[in-house]
C-alpha cells in the first residue's frame, strides 16, 4: 500500500518541484534527477542556503552518512524528534538509531544497494533517545565523488508513523473483516506466534465453525486454552510439526482430540526471509476416517468371524518375509474336514455357526505369538512366531481343540481338520513358497485320513503331482470299468460257518497296478467323486448276490462300505430303493457299513436315513469302532445290528494288555444293547480263541482268508 504522506512547504515552488520530482522519480531515473538538477544545490551542503536549508528540513528529516555509515549531516528538525542533540548524532554511526526491529539482512541488503550506486527506498523503524519508535520512509541517495565512487549517502526521511499506525487499523480491521469470514467456515482457520525467548507459542486467531466445536470440549477453560487442542495427543509430534513450520516448512499432520480426528495444514508467513508467523486450518476428518476404517474393515476382515481375511494374510505374511531372518515363523494352514457336507446337508446357516466356533477355539492359541486369518470357505490361516518344537505342540492342541463335540440347536457336531505347515527358512523362503508348501501339506493330511496335522516335506511334492494326477486317474477309472470287488468272508466264531461277505473295492490301474482302496477312496472323497463309486459297487455287490442266488446258491449276506459323504446325500435311501429295484435283490441280504465318524458329522440326519435303511430291511454295522470320538451312549440312538472291532485292538489283543481289556469290554457292552460284534482283522488261531472266550459273534480276516474275487470266493464257498 503506497500512501502518499509528503506535506511539502508549498511557498517555495522551485524546491518543491524538485523534490517532488525527486521523491517520485521512478528509481531508474531517481539517481540522474537527483545529480543533475537538486545535488548543485546541495553540492556544498554545509554552505546551505538558510532558505534551502529551511525548505528542505521542513520537507523531510535529513542526515548525510559516509561510507561507513558514520553520521556526517543531520538536521535539526530530525535530533529534535528523536530527542537527541544535533552534536550526540554526529559522527556516530547510524546504528545508534535502530529500533531493533529489523534485521541484519535488511540494513546489508541496503547497503549493498547504495555501495553499488542505486537509490534505496523502504520504511524504517527508529528509536528516539527515549526508546520511543518512530516510523520513517525513507530514501537513501548515494552521491558520487569526483572518482566516482559512491562515498556519501543522502538519506531522507519521512514520518509515517501515521501511516504505520492507520496501515495497524487497517490490518486490524481486514484481519476483522476475514475474522468475519473465516468462522463461517466450517474448518478452522487460526493464527500462531512463536514467543522468541520461550518457544512457546500463542494462537492469535481462531476461527470458523469447526473451532467453535473445539472451544465447546475445552470445557470453558477460554481462548488462552486453545493450544491444549493442539498439545494434548502427540504432543511431541505436533510439537515437531510447529518447530518445522517456524523454520518455513510447509507441514501437515493428523491428531486427535476428544474423540475428533483432525487434520492440519500448517503454513510459514515470510517477512524478508523471516518466519513471523504460521497459519494453520484444520479439518474435521472424523467421519473421513470412520468411513475409511469401515473400507479397511470390509477389504480386510472377514464379516462371519472378524478375523482378517486372506488379503490381509498375505499383506501379513510378505512383512513377515520380510523380518523372517530375525523373528522366525510358521505358515499354518488348517482346513475344517468335510465342512462342505454339513453346509450341503444342514444348510449353511449351521455351517457358518461351525465356522464361527471353530475360529473362537483357534484364536485362543494364537495370542501374542501370530495371528489367525480365515482363509475362504473352511480354511484357516496362521502366522505363527515360534519355534519348530513349539509349533508342532500347538498344532496338535489345535487338532484337539477343533474335534471337541459342537452343539448347535439342540445338535451335538463332531469335525476334524487337517492342518498343513511350513517353516519360514527351512521349508520355504519366499510367500508364495511358504502357501504353497503349507497347502500341499494339508492336501496330504487330508488324503492320508484326515484329523491329523504335517509339516511340509519335499517328497510331499512329488507325491502331491501324483494325487493330482491319480484324481484324474480315478475319474477314468470308472468309465474304463477298471474297478472289481473281491469279498472276504465274515465267519461264526463259535461254529465256523460263513455267515457273510464284505465287498471290498480294487482298482487295477493300466500303468500303476493295483492301488489300495486306502490311498484312492480318500482321493475320491476329497473330489466328490465317492458317491459314483458308491453307486458302482452297491449296484455291482446286489448284482453279484442276484447271480450267485440264480446259480441256485443260498443267498448269503453281503456288506458294502459306504462313506460319510455318501451317507450324508438326502437321497441316499432313495438311491439303494432304486438299485435294489433294479437289480432285484433280497435287501434283508443287503449291510451297510459305516464309520462311527460318519454318523457323528450329522447326527440327526443320518440317524433319519439309518431308520429309513433300516426300515427297507437293510441291515447296518458300525465299522472301525473304537477309533472315532462316539462314546457308547450314542449306540442306543442307532438303529444298528452290527459293531465291528477296529482291526488295531485285535491286531495288538495278544500283546497289549489294554487292548485285550477293550475287545472284553466292547464285546459285553454291545451286547448289553442287543448288537451283534464282528471281530475285523484276526491273522491267529489264538486270537480266534480269545474271541471265543469272550463270547465275540463273528470274525473276518486273514485267518480264515483274504478278500478274493468272486469267482475264486465261489471255490470255497460252493466247492464242487
Ligand atoms: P475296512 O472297511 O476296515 O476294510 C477292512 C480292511 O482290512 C480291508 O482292506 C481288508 O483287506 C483288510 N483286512 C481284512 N482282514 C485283514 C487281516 O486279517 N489283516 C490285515 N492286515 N488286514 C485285513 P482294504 O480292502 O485295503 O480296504 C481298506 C479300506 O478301504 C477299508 O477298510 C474301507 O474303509 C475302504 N474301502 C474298501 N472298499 C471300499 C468301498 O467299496 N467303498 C468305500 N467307501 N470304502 C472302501
Ligand atoms: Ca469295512
Ligand atoms: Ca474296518
Amino acid at each position: 500500500m503506497t500512501i502518499n504522506i509528503i506535506k511539502y512547504e508549498r511557498d517555495h515552488k522551485k524546491i518543491e518541484e524538485l523534490l517532488d520530482e525527486i521523491y517520485h522519480a521512478p528509481t531508474m531515473e531517481l539517481k540522474d534527477t537527483f545529480n543533475k538538477k537538486f545535488y548543485p544545490y546541495l553540492k556544498d551542503y554545509l554552505a546551505f542556503n538558510e532558505t534551502l536549508k529551511t525548505m528542505v528540513s521542513k520537507a523531510f528529516q535529513m542526515l548525510v552518512m559516509d561510507v561507513d555509515g558514520y553520521i556526517t549531516f543531520i538536521n535539526e528538525d530530525f535530533c529534535q524528534q528523536l530527542g537527541y542533540q544535533q552534536e550526540e548524532l554526529l559522527h556516530h554511526h547510524y546504528r545508534i538509531l535502530h529500533a531493533g526491529v529489523h534485521h541484519n539482512d535488511f540494513y546489508e541488503k541496503m547497503w549493498y544497494t547504495i555501495r553499488s550506486g542505486e537509490v534505496w527506498r523502504g520504511d524504517i523503524c527508529t528509536a528516539t533517545k527515549q526508546g520511543e519508535m518512530f516510523w520513517f520512509r525513507t530514501c537513501v541517495i548515494p552521491t558520487p565523488d569526483p572518482n566516482g565512487q559512491f562515498t556519501t549517502f543522502i538519506v531522507f526521511r519521512t514520518d509515517i508513523s501515521d501511516v504505520k499506525h492507520d496501515d495497524k487499523r487497517l490490518i486490524e480491521a481486514l484481519d476483522d473483516d476475514y475474522r468475519k469470514v473465516f468462522s463461517q467456515l466450517m474448518n478452522l482457520t487460526f493464527r500462531v506466534h512463536r514467543h522468541k525467548a520461550n518457544g512457546s507459542y500463542h494462537f492469535r486467531m481462531f476461527e470458523g465453525k469447526l473451532a467453535d466445536k473445539l472451544m465447546d470440549k475445552l470445557n470453558g477453560q477460554g481462548k488462552e486454552a486453545v493450544e491444549n487442542i493442539f498439545f494434548t495427543d502427540k504432543v511431541a509430534e505436533v510439537t515437531r510439526y510447529f518447530n518445522q513450520a517456524f523454520e518455513g516448512e510447509e507441514m501437515h499432520f493428523k491428531h486427535h482430540f476428544h474423540g475428533l480426528s483432525l487434520y492440519t495444514v500448517l503454513s510459514p508467513i515470510y517477512e524478508h526471509n523471516d518466519v513471523i508467523e504460521v497459519v494453520g486450518s484444520s479439518i474435521n476428518i472424523t467421519s473421513l476416517e470412520k468411513a475409511e476404517a469401515r473400507v479397511r474393515q470390509l477389504a480386510y476382515f472377514d464379516t462371519l468371524t472378524q478375523l482378517p481375511n486372506r488379503t490381509k494374510f498375505r499383506e501379513d505374511l510378505k512383512q513377515a518375509v520380510l523380518n523372517g531372518e530375525k523373528v522366525p515363523f510358521a505358515v499354518l494352514y488348517c482346513d475344517i474336514d468335510r465342512l462342505k457336507y454339513i453346509n450341503d446337508t444342514l444348510g449353511e446357516p449351521i455351517g457358518d455357526q461351525v465356522i464361527d466356533i471353530i475360529s473362537n477355539r483357534l484364536s485362543q492359541f494364537v495370542k501374542q505369538r501370530g495371528v489367525l486369518y480365515r482363509y475362504g470357505g473352511d480354511e484357516f490361516s496362521l502366522i505363527i512366531h515360534d519355534s519348530h518344537p513349539s509349533i508342532h505342540d500347538l498344532s496338535e492342541q489345535m487338532l484337539l481343540a477343533i474335534k471337541q463335540p459342537i452343539a448347535i440347536q439342540g445338535n451335538e457336531f463332531f469335525v476334524t481338520s487337517s492342518i498343513g505347515i511350513s517353516y519360514y527358512g527351512e521349508d520355504a523362503f519366499s510367500d508364495d513358497e511358504l502357501i504353497n508348501h503349507a497347502s500341499i501339506a494339508v492336501h496330504y493330511c487330508k488324503v492320508n485320513g484326515r484329523n491329523s496335522r504335517l509339516f511340509y516335506t519335499p517328497k510331499m511334492n512329488k507325491m502331491y503331482n501324483d494325487i493330482l494326477l491319480l484324481e484324474a486317474d480315478i475319474r477314468k477309472a470308472l468309465q474304463r470299468n477298471e474297478f472289481e470287488l473281491y469279498y472276504q468272508p465274515q465267519l461264526n466264531v463259535l461254529t465256523g460257518e460263513v455267515t457273510g461277505l464284505e465287498a471290498l473295492i480294487r482298482w487295477d490301474h493300466p500303468l500303476k497296478g493295483a492301488i489300495s482302496p486306502a490311498t484312492f477312496i480318500p482321493l475320491a472323497e476329497e473330489s466328490g467323486i465317492i458317491t459314483q463309486i458308491g453307486a458302482w459297487v452297491i449296484r455291482e455287490a446286489c448284482h453279484q448276490h442276484v447271480r450267485w442266488v440264480e446259480a441256485g446258491h443260498d443267498p448269503i449276506r453281503i456288506a458294502v462300505n459306504v462313506s460319510a459323504i455318501e451317507l450324508q446325500r438326502f437321497d441316499f435311501a432313495e438311491q439303494i430303493k432304486q438299485i435294489i429295484a433294479e437289480t432285484r435283490m433280497d435287501p434283508s441280504y443287503l449291510e451297510i457299513e459305516i464309520t462311527e465318524n460318519s454318523v457323528m458329522q450329522n447326527t440327526e440326519d443320518c440317524i433319519k436315513t439309518m431308520h429309513t435303511l433300516k426300515q427297507m430291511g437293510i441291515s447296518l454295522s458300525i465299522d472301525d469302532f473304537g477309533t472315532g470320538y462316539s462314546s457308547f451312549g450314542y449306540l442306543k440312538k442307532f438303529p444298528i445290528h452290527f459293531l465291528k472291532i477296529d482291526q488295531s485292538f485285535i491286531r495288538n489283543a495278544l500283546v497289549e494288555p489294554s487292548s485285550l481289556e477293550i475287545v472284553k469290554a466292547m464285546i459285553q457292552l454291545a451286547h448289553t444293547f442287543g448288537l451283534k460284534v464282528v471281530a475285523e482283522g484276526v491273522e491267529e488261531e489264538q486270537v480266534l480263541k480269545l474271541l471265543q472266550d469272550y463270547q465275540c459273534d463273528y470274525y473276518q480276516g486273514y485267518y480264515y482268508s483274504r478278500p478274493l474275487p468272486a469267482t475264486e470266493l465261489e471255490a470255497i464257498l460252493y466247492p464242487a
